[in-house]
């Protein structure tokens, strides 16, 4: 690792070691907070591991919700890191429920459509992908809406302590192999585990080198 990223990475755990607060849960865009830090967004399909993931980024046991009820769960949730807020974590609602009603589908699109197009303050959005499963089709219309919206956006694989590496190495190629296809992807990939906290540092990283 060179200086520069071990820098990065002292500078990102510092930044998650203080305060980290809930703010607020934006059940449409009137309700969006004043957007006085910048957003980095999660996004996933539900069980996906993003309750688990942010919890593991602020070293928090229960800052997000690992709720996972189809259709109680269509907010955005606002976290601040830092006080006064550094940046905000924005949590968005997971999407791919087997039984979804289609209100609740269409509801979710126009959420997250229109904070994705209207959000200046949104830097980056991490989509989190199952590392046992890869980009699967219900993943691609949160990739093309972030596309469309021109936001820059990474993806992160989750639950990496479920498989080999030399699975998770193959998984990872095949995922940059999409996301080089893909107008607004960053084409390097994170591995991630909350469970034993691979990748959690370098999450971290990229969560702070996303707001410049
Ligand atoms: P969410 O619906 O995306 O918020 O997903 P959750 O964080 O609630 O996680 C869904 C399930 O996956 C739970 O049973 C978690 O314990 C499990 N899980 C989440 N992250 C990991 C991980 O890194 N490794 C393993 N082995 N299990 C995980």
């Amino acid at each position: 690792m060179s200086e520069g990223q071990e820098e990065a990475i002292e500078a990102a755990r510092k930044l998650f070691a203080g305060p980290v607060s809930f703010l607020l849960s934006a059940p449409s865009l009137k309700f969006l907070p004043d957007a006085i830090a910048p957003e980095i967004a999660f996004a996933g399909r539900s069980n996906v591991g993003k309750s688990s993931l942010l919890n593991a980024l602020v070293g928090r046991n229960a800052l997000a919700r690992t709720s996972n009820t189809p259709g109680r769960t269509q907010e955005l949730n606002f976290f601040d890191v830092g006080t006064p807020p550094v940046l905000r974590l924005v949590d968005m609602p997971g999407y791919g429920f087997a039984k979804a009603p289609k209100d609740v589908v269409k509801q979710w699109r126009f959420l997250v459509n229109d904070y994705l197009r209207g959000r200046q303050a949104l830097k980056r959005a991490l989509v989190l992908i199952d590392a046992r499963h890869g980009i699967k089709e219900v993943d691609t219309d949160i990739l093309d809406m972030l596309d469309a919206a021109a936001v820059s956006y990474r993806l992160v694989l989750t639950k990496a302590d479920k498989i080999k590496p030399t699975e998770l190495a193959e998984v990872a190629s095949r995922t940059a192999d999409a996301a080089r296809k893909r107008p607004a992807a960053h084409p390097e990939i994170l591995s991630t585990s909350s469970d034993t906290g691979q990748g959690i540092a370098e999450l971290r990283a990229a969560v702070l080198s996303a707001i410049g």
